[in-house]
């Protein structure tokens, strides 16, 4: 049984921990784009969020 499963750098081969989204070695952003754009999305959907509440709100007033 392995203890924990390491993931080779894209770019320098060096071992990297399967939750860091960056290279300790070269910090280069490792491979899975959702790592990438899983902030992105959660912005977006925080913002599509506000825009929803503020839709609700108007639309309350009247
Ligand atoms: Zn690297």
């Amino acid at each position: 049984m392995q203890k924990a499963k390491l993931k080779e750098c894209i770019a320098c081969g060096k071992e990297v921990r399967p939750l860091s989204p960056f290279c300790r070695q070269c910090s280069q952003p490792q491979g899975s784009a959702v790592v990438i754009w899983l902030p992105v999305l959660f912005g977006v959907v925080l913002l599509a969020a506000y825009l929803a509440f503020c839709l609700y709100g108007i639309t309350l007033c009247r």
